[in-house]
């Protein structure tokens, strides 16, 4: 039986609009469309330089586009700042920004459902928490979730890269975020653990959670995503569905062109 991933009607979570930003000289991004639906997994891929960082930074409030505005369910996101966003239900698996190196991992998930709960780290109260409080539980079971349960009271630093991927991971799930943004989440990675980090991206697709994808590995883009947005340049010169994306001669120049995949 085939049943079409697109065939509903889905709504836009979140729309970028006519986004430009320049450094100097530099056109990073020019005029930038992109809507990403409810539900979907969607992957942004292209030669280095492209602009696809620099995009994510003006998704998140970091960055400051020259023009265009960014819209999150219905709602300009315009002076946002990256602590709002995180009240707002967008959660962004970036490189270490969100890990504390010297607590455990259950630390380090409480402590981001705490922030998220009560809009601020509160150490303190997490030092008051004991194993059997639903925070702790959820923390748990969310560590268990991305492979992590059996060590719980491991001191964060001394994970490997790919544990340290897992745990960003269960830091941003117990956020329980309506977007979810990955910047190359298997980079560094060996296949072993790129092949099981797709495993647990594809079960908590199935959660429902929109995810925003950047990722250089084709295998996992085309594994994971429903749609591609592809950039060069600074502009989008493809975007559709990743059996659309695969033949396009466009992408196939700019990736020819001499850049990186
Ligand atoms: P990608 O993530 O696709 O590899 P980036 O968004 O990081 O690309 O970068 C796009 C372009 O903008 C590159 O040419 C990069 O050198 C430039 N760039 C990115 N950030 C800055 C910055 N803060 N200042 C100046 N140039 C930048
Ligand atoms: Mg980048």
């Amino acid at each position: 039986m085939t049943v079409a991933r697109t065939a509903s009607a889905r709504r836009p979570l979140l729309e970028m609009r006519g986004i430009s930003k320049r450094f100097g000289g530099l056109a990073a991004l020019s005029d930038i469309n992109l809507t990403v639906e409810e539900g979907s997994v969607h992957a942004i891929i292209g030669p280095n330089g492209a602009g696809k960082s620099t995009l994510l930074n003006v998704l998140v409030g970091l960055i400051e586009p020259d023009q265009g505005e960014v819209v999150f369910d219905g709602r300009p996101l315009a002076g946002i700042t990256p602590h709002d966003i995180i009240q707002l239900g967008i959660a962004r698996v970036f490189q270490t920004p969100q890990i504390f190196p010297g607590m455990t991992l259950l630390q380090n998930v409480a402590i981001a459902a705490l922030a998220k709960r009560d809009g601020k780290f509160a150490v303190k109260v997490l030092e008051s928490l004991t194993r059997t409080h639903p925070i702790i539980e959820e923390s748990a079971a969310m560590l268990e979730r991305v492979g992590l349960g059996a060590k719980l009271d491991e001191i964060a630093e001394q994970l490997s890269r790919g544990d340290k991927r897992r745990l960003e991971l269960a830091i941003c799930l117990v956020c329980r975020p309506r977007l979810l943004l990955l910047d190359e989440p298997t980079a560094g990675m060996s296949r072993h653990d790129t092949n099981t980090t797709v495993e647990l991206l594809e079960e908590i697709a199935k959660g429902g959670m929109t995810k925003v994808i950047i990722e250089h590995d084709m295998h996992v883009v085309f594994t994971l995503a429903e749609r591609i947005t592809v950039l060069a340049q600074g502009r989008v010169i493809a975007d559709g569905p990743p059996e659309e994306i695969r033949g396009n001669p466009k992408v196939q120049e700019a990736y020819l062109g001499g850049a990186q995949v």
